[in-house]
């Protein structure tokens, strides 16, 4: 085989993103059960381009981390990255000792110990920098839903044009207060969520990890 000197080469711009483009390998392993995990931030460094904004048609502008590829959380149990996106959209929970407007990004900068120097996008971004490289504690959760923007997998094939079904999943399944309609299980293959299985349409569907609390490392819970 020729070596580079020998082939004449020309200096032609090779088209292509080199600085975005990926290295083809799947960064995304599947989620483990359904637990309370250690996680580890990504460095502030990586955290700095992480942000996206995000619209709400009641509440405005709301500031996103996506903690994907390079900006990943990391299970610190296994080493493995984890993939979350966590926002200041608030939502209303309802305790026992009455209604608390909460958003997640708050609740994990509480759960670090960080709070943010004022209640805005920019007090929070700058709150969420100072969160790089530390662990904090992740009750991790599974969900999917099949959705009826996209067509479905079928046999590990697209089943072109045929859109999912709406249901949506979880591994603890629940009854919307608001009378929509059910949640279902994510079923079980002896004690194990399963990762991979068929929606009652007969679509596939994969269980996605999501954080649903935080709490520091050294807490009990
Ligand atoms: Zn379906």
């Amino acid at each position: 085989m020729p070596n580079p000197n020998d082939l004449n080469l020309n200096a032609e711009v090779v088209e292509g993103d080199f600085d975005n483009m990926p290295t083809g390998m799947s960064k995304i392993l599947p989620p483990p059960q359904p637990g309370i995990y250690i996680f580890q931030m990504p460095s502030a460094e990586i955290l700095y381009n992480a942000f996206e904004t995000m619209d709400d048609a009641v509440q405005g502008q709301r500031l996103q981390i996506v903690l994907e590829d390079e900006a990943a959380l990391t299970l610190q149990k296994t080493g493995q990255p984890y993939h979350a996106k966590l926002n200041n959209r608030t939502r209303v929970m309802n305790y026992r000792s009455g209604a608390v407007t909460v958003n997640d990004m708050g609740m994990l900068l509480k759960a670090l110990g960080i709070t943010p120097e004022s209640n805005t996008n920019p007090g929070y971004a700058q709150a969420m920098l100072e969160a790089g490289g530390k662990t904090f504690k992740g009750e991790h959760g599974l969900s999917t839903n099949c959705s009826e923007k996209r067509d479905i997998y079928k046999d590990g094939k697209p089943v072109v044009g045929t859109k999912g079904c709406g249901q949506k999943y979880a591994h603890e399944g629940y009854a919307p207060r608001d009378g929509g309609k059910p949640v279902l299980n994510i079923p079980k293959e002896g004690d194990q969520f399963k990762l991979q299985f068929d929606c009652v349409c007969g679509a596939s569907l994969k269980s996605w990890g999501r954080l649903k609390g935080f709490g520091s490392v050294g807490s009990k819970v």
